[in-house]
């Protein structure tokens, strides 16, 4: 074999080796992000004790049959995207004073839907509006990019859910409770929050708002006892 032949063909694999490498990292990148396949039929809910959530304050007292939900509200995390509901929950309690996760339920990226606070409790998710109110985020930033079809889908199959067990009337996005407040969800999700509406018929807005009950001894308790509620900064 000549000589000059052996450098020529240890480059040659050199090349190989560079162009596998990068395949494999490629592969490997997807792998890691990648949505995950959803299993055919009807999505499950993420509990609690799945996705690790520390347990609430004390002092986040359940009033279990005085909440009567009759809103969704609906909000962007303005996080990073593959953050999830152990990111929001940290923030919420660890940095911004909150009992618990102020959202009642998390939809990530992937539709992946997680159990966020207590169903039986005021969520802590639109300041001053969080008496029948019910709060679901999406995760990620929807003043910066689209919302995908897996996490809206997961939004109706989650809204229609809930319809069963509350006397829902109406969707609002965060910022229609809190006009020129917070840009939550988003300009690229409120545009879509009138049709999600209509096709959950739903009436869309804050319109059907009836705060909380006057009268009620155990909301007022709760509202002492829950003092968190959400800082217009949280949600942009
Ligand atoms: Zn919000």
């Amino acid at each position: 074999m000549p000589p000059r032949q052996q450098p020529r063909a240890f480059r040659h694999s050199l090349k190989w080796i560079a162009v596998l490498t990068i395949i494999g990292t490629g592969l490997g990148l997807y792998a890691a992000f990648r949505p995950p396949l959803l299993p055919p039929g009807p999505p499950t809910i993420i509990s609690r004790s799945e996705w690790g959530a520390e347990a609430p304050d004390a002092r986040l007292q359940t009033e279990s049959g005085h909440e009567i939900f009759n809103t969704v509200v609906i909000h962007h995390s303005a996080m990073r995207f593959y953050e999830g509901p152990r990111e929001i929950q940290y923030a919420h309690m660890h940095q911004r004073g909150f009992l618990d996760i102020g959202y009642h339920f998390v939809i990530d990226v992937w539709g992946r839907i997680y159990e966020g606070r207590s169903l039986a409790v005021h969520g802590a998710h639109v300041r001053e509006h969080n008496a029948g109110t019910l709060g679901i985020v999406l995760m990620g930033n929807y003043e910066e990019t689209v919302p995908a079809p897996a996490p809206l889908e997961r939004l109706k199959w989650l809204v229609r859910a809930l319809m069963q067990k509350y006397p829902i009337t109406h969707l609002a996005g965060h910022q229609d409770l809190l006009p020129g407040q917070t840009l939550c969800p988003g300009k690229n999700l409120e545009p879509l929050l009138p049709q999600l509406a209509a096709e959950l018929g739903l009436q869309f807005g804050a319109g059907g708002y009836l705060g909380p009950e006057p009268a009620s001894a155990a909301t007022s308790a709760t509202s002492r006892a829950n003092p968190a509620s959400e800082p217009a900064a949280i949600s942009r």
